[in-house]
């Protein structure tokens, strides 16, 4: 029998997808990371074909013992490294915690408010995307143009005259933190609660480098698990109050997800379990390198968003290249020599400029996780010099890129790193396939 063309072909780009993206290109989109081989081990595994629904040790299947045993397990893991009480597993990614969240707490014709989209509000936030599906209506937070966030005396007087249901905070662009902590008394006191979409910032917050949100007032922190943090593609929902999480937890299914996808768990599970050895080295080091980044790239000519600030204080960078033909063109031609990030708007872009923003989103996550630390930063600004302002052939540069990704080929801050192997490589699970 001949091997199907198309067989062939579905091998072949998955093999190219794999040596491109994971040995050649220099990886900074900002909600993209790397899982540890051992993650990957226990991704691969049989629970990805397995139906469970609803929660543990109550399923509508048989077949389930151990998923529950896996799924409790996650969710104290996550629990653990959160420092939260309550731990939903099942949303199968950020928007549908979100969505399920969202839903329990305002009915159609409600209102919420948000984020200012130019703070950096996820799509999910707005009327566009998932709170316009639940028929609710977004009423966007006050702006504070000089601190790039929301402005908390504006924010105050608003909260108090529209009595929202839920208000938002967090976003996708996110340099600096939204005032959680300031606004939440002010949140309760109109009978409301916060939302905390810590999607981009959850490997921080574990590692411990970004403020807890629970801490700072928020009733639910919303999360993806594959940003910051860097475990399988997935979301999840903590709270500390068993009044706000027990109607959430009850309608995820079968409101939202019917099977949750169970071969994240035990990938997930792995992930906090690097996450609370290895978390806080990891992150501040994420931390480090994005101020790194943007100080070496505003002192080669780029105009860096956030000077007066300090420019980041998360894992991103965010830079204006209109004088380098504006984010769509700077993006294209950096993916030529290898270097993947992506376009964005920026502050004070109107929602126009969306197919051509002023600039770009730089993530320094992924690129960490795979070692590289602030040295390596100062070669990717200049890298980025070569490609943007020198106007450099983006195919010679490419090859500079690949050479340097050479060195950065293996994950760190997990338990296959150093010493650790010689006691664990031999217990790891061979993928099934
Ligand atoms: C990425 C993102 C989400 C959505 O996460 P998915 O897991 O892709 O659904 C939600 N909120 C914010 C702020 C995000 O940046």
């Amino acid at each position: 029998m001949t091997i199907p063309k198309e067989l062939e072909k579905i091998l072949e780009i998955t093999k190219e997808q794999n040596t491109w993206r994971r040995k050649e290109t220099l990886n900074l989109i900002a909600s993209e990371n790397v899982m540890s081989p051992v993650a990957e081990s226990v991704y691969m595994s049989d629970y990805m074909s397995r139906y469970a629904e609803g929660k543990p040790y109550k399923r509508f299947y048989q077949g389930t013992k151990y998923v529950d045993e896996i799924e409790t397990l996650t969710m104290d893991l996550m629990n653990q490294v959160t420092s939260s009480k309550f731990c939903d597993m099942r949303p199968i990614s950020g928007t549908v915690a979100n969505a399920a969240v969202f839903r329990v707490l305002a009915n159609p014709g409600d209102k919420a408010l948000i984020a200012p989209v130019q703070a950096g509000a996820h799509v999910s936030h707005t009327r566009f995307g998932t709170l316009g599906a639940l028929g609710i209506e977004h009423i966007e937070l006050p702006f504070d143009k000089e601190n790039i966030n929301v402005d908390v005396d504006k924010s105050i007087k608003m909260i108090e005259e529209v009595k929202p249901k839920f208000v938002v905070m967090g976003g996708s662009l996110y340099l600096f933190p939204h005032p959680a902590k300031e606004l939440s008394p002010h949140i309760h006191a109109v009978g409301a609660k916060l939302v905390y979409d810590a999607a981009h910032v959850y490997g921080l917050i574990a590692g411990k480098a970004w403020s807890n949100p629970l801490d700072d007032g928020a009733d639910f922190l919303n999360v993806s698990t594959h940003k910051t943090f860097p475990g399988p593609q997935g979301g999840a929902i903590f709270s500390n109050n068993e009044d706000y999480y027990k109607p959430v937890s009850r309608t995820i299914f079968p409101w939202f997800v019917s099977n949750h996808h169970l071969h994240r768990l035990p990938a997930t599970a792995v992930t906090a379990l690097e996450m609370r050895e290895f978390g806080e080295e990891y992150a501040s080091q994420i931390v480090r390198n994005a101020k790194k980044l943007a100080e070496s790239l505003a002192s080669l000519g780029f105009k860096v968003v956030g000077e007066h600030l300090g420019y980041t204080k998360s894992h991103q960078v965010a830079v204006d290249v209109r004088p380098q033909g504006g984010g769509a063109k700077a993006a294209k031609t950096l993916e030529e020599a290898n270097i993947i990030v992506n376009k964005n708007l920026l502050p004070y872009d109107g929602p126009e400029a969306v197919s051509n923003p002023s600039g770009l989103r730089i993530g320094v996550q992924e690129m960490t996780r795979f070692g590289m630390k602030e040295g390596e930063m100062e070669e990717i600004a200049s890298l980025f010099k070569k490609v943007l302002i020198d106007g450099k052939e983006p195919s010679q540069i490419k090859r500079e890129v690949m050479e340097m990704r050479k060195g950065y080929l293996s994950v760190k801050y997990t338990f296959q790193d150093g010493e650790w192997e010689q006691k664990f490589s031999s217990k790891v699970i061979p993928m099934i396939i």
